[in-house]
């Protein structure tokens, strides 16, 4: 007789999250890891969990979030786990979780609230995860924005010979941390002042590391075709891997763009480059209120990096201290204080520092174009804010995937968008072991309904997890059971290969 297993799923339709077509397989864990695979009849386990009629897939890999300090301070992850997330990559848009000072700054405008203990560097960083053990598991980048805080405050010009040398020294200790790359926020004070060959120079340091450069372009709108060129040209002259962040068109001026700039991805690996993008599944994004203004939403002329959007399409999320603000357009807060648009912002930033908006700003036709594309990989940007209104995304986006426009608009396959969510991103990132089911592998797996699987909530009311996820192990601990989180906090610190 075998020994038993630590967990048994019976019966269902497995997606192993390299793309290939489901089987009907059982599936048991030993520890941490996927132990065996096929039909388990005789097989015992301390879980024994009859999985007839659902399917299994990889834990997801939420290529984009905004976590670093949520792993710390919400460290159950239920906006996570609940949606069936097993891994989150944080650190994007050139905000990282170091230095300390800055980072908490930084986040400061972005997660107003979230307070942690104090640690060192990237490294000290790790080893507060570790301490923590939040619900899933973590893999930082670097941001620029932060080392470029830390280095020269939020100075308008080039760094100085020092200043760029701090950056790299900064930048030299998280890659011996063991992240996974180095993000930039080019939209972002103070990464927005930064150059392409100041990018270029800190990217090289990253050459033959496995590292990869992330980017939240500097314009999504009207210079959408410069941005991809800028971002491509970063990677094939420090010669890293290229991810460039939540792919859009911005602006309905910019509608349709999409297809040129797809166009530019395929040339670049036509010439070799290892380039790539993520996508949250939804028309509208989220940011920072006072990043809109700064990037000249309301002026009408788009000098900035989200196209021109009108007042009506900017809903305030979460603004600390004015609730009432909550849920209303920029264009109705206007109208209320007998201002103009721009003013009226203003006015919200000025009294609620670190307000969030939605901002409606895509085509439905261009989410799908690149949703299909092979090069799409998907990442929420979900904003955890305590309290407000998040955009939908921070719960739902993987649901919406697989069950909104996989399976009820079929734009990809079951299968396809699984591998979008799992392998893929691992393959990228170079998470070993992670999204795949396969002997040996890390036991990260979610039970879902393919039938019911699906997004739920409203802009009004945001604050939903998905139907259909019913159980998910996180390194083969079961972390959600029947939809209800076990706040099992089971999840680790990835570091890079090699480190
Ligand atoms: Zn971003």
């Amino acid at each position: 007789m075998s020994a038993p297993y630590d967990v048994l799923l019976r019966g269902a339709e497995v997606y192993d999250g390299l793309g290939s077509p489901p089987v009907q397989a059982d599936i048991a864990f030993a520890g941490d890891r996927i132990a065996a695979l096929g039909s388990l009849d005789a097989a015992r386990a301390t879980l024994d969990i009859d999985a007839t009629g659902l399917s299994v897939a990889p834990g997801f890999i939420d290529a984009h979030t905004h976590d670093d300090l949520a792993a710390l301070n919400q460290p159950d992850m239920g906006f996570k786990l609940l949606g069936g997330v097993t891994t989150c990559v944080v650190g994007n848009c050139g905000f990282g979780a170091a230095p300390f000072k800055e980072a908490m700054q930084l986040f400061d405008g972005l997660t107003p609230g979230l307070s942690v203990p104090h640690y060192d560097g990237h490294a000290g960083y790790a080893a507060t995860v570790e301490t923590v053990r939040p619900g899933v598991n973590i893999a930082a980048l670097a941001g620029h924005g932060t080392l470029r805080l830390a280095a020269m405050g939020t100075a308008d010009r080039q760094p100085e010979e020092r200043e760029l040398q701090h950056m790299k020294d900064a930048l030299g200790e998280a890659l011996d941390a063991g992240v996974f790359g180095l993000s930039s926020g080019l939209i972002y004070v103070p990464g927005r002042y930064s150059q392409t060959s100041e990018l270029i120079e800190l990217a090289s340091d990253m050459r033959d590391s496995g590292a990869l450069y992330a980017t939240h372009m500097r314009d999504e709108g009207d210079g959408l075709l410069a941005s991809v060129a800028e971002a491509i040209d970063i990677g094939e002259q420090a010669q890293v891997p290229v991810q460039i962040s939540h792919h859009k068109a911005s602006g309905r001026a910019n509608w349709g763009r999409v297809t040129e700039s797809l166009k530019l991805i395929e040339l670049a690996q036509a010439r070799g480059l290892d380039v790539h993008c993520d996508q949250y599944p939804y028309t509208a994004g989220s940011t920072i209120l006072v990043a809109i203004i700064e990037n000249g939403a309301f002026t009408g002329s788009a000098q900035g990096g989200i196209g021109t959007v009108g007042a009506d399409d900017v809903v305030i999320a979460g603004a600390p201290g004015h609730p009432q603000w909550e849920g209303r357009t920029v264009a109705a807060l206007a109208a209320e204080f007998g201002i103009p648009a721009r003013a009226a912002a203003l006015r919200v930033v000025e009294h609620a520092p670190g307000t969030t908006a939605i901002i409606h700003m895509m085509s439905e036709d261009d989410v799908q174009q690149v949703l299909r594309h092979p090069s799409t990989m998907i990442g929420s940007d979900g904003i955890p804010t305590v309290g407000g209104r998040p955009h939908l995304r921070l719960y739902n986006s993987f649901a919406r995937v697989l069950g909104h426009y996989s399976r009820d608009l079929g734009v990809l396959s079951m299968a396809d968008a699984i591998y979008r969510m799992t392998g893929f991103t691992a393959n990228k990132f170079g998470l070993n072991g992670r999204g795949r089911i396969e002997i040996g592998a890390f036991a990260d797996a979610v039970v879902f309904d393919a039938e019911t699987l699906i997004d739920q909530g409203t802009f009004e009311n945001p604050n939903r997890y998905p139907a259909g996820i019913v159980d998910v192990f996180v390194n083969g601990v079961a972390s959600v059971r029947a939809g209800v989180s076990q706040t099992a906090r089971a999840g680790r610190m990835l570091r890079r290969p090699g480190t």
